[in-house]
């Protein structure tokens, strides 16, 4: 196994395990729900605005380690972030699991989210690591529903 391989693994049975940001924000400004039929995750996305920063972001639901740990990560990732920011990662985070975006060599904000770049191995889990990413991008654009199919 490679060294990024078992980070990865690491890094997954850890959040899923002690998911970060894992509540519901009262009074959240934006939040989106977002479906992944094909595992079966679920989860909502609560975002809290100062202006244009996300001040506080979590999330809620259910679903499988890939997804949970991703989610966990992203609320980890965009805290703090400008909403152009968290946009900018979320794209980059997207080329990144479908083949778009070559994270060893290509320039990118991604740190510590680049260990999803394994999903690009298994299609069938690049929607379960994606899909808090596009709940965040529908709840930070006023949609508020979300399906990966
Ligand atoms: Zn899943």
């Amino acid at each position: 196994m490679s060294e990024l391989n078992e980070l990865y693994q690491d890094t997954i049975l850890e959040h899923n395990k002690n998911p970060r940001n894992f509540r519901e924000i009262e009074g959240a400004d934006k939040e989106a729900d977002g479906n992944n039929p094909l595992c079966g995750d679920a989860l909502r996305v609560y975002v809290k605005m100062d202006g244009d920063t996300v001040a506080d972001v979590a999330f809620k639901g259910s679903g499988c380690a890939i997804s949970k740990a991703s989610a966990s990560m992203m609320t980890q990732a965009v805290r703090g972030k400008s909403r152009e920011e968290a946009d900018l990662l979320f794209d980059e985070f997207h080329k990144m699991v479908t083949g778009g975006l070559d994270v060893e060599s290509e320039e990118n904000q991604l740190g510590r989210l680049k260990i999803f770049a394994g999903v690009l191995e298994f299609p069938a889990r690049v929607k379960c690591a994606s899909l808090s990413w596009h709940t965040l991008n529908a709840a930070l654009h006023d949609e508020v529903e979300i399906s990966t199919e």
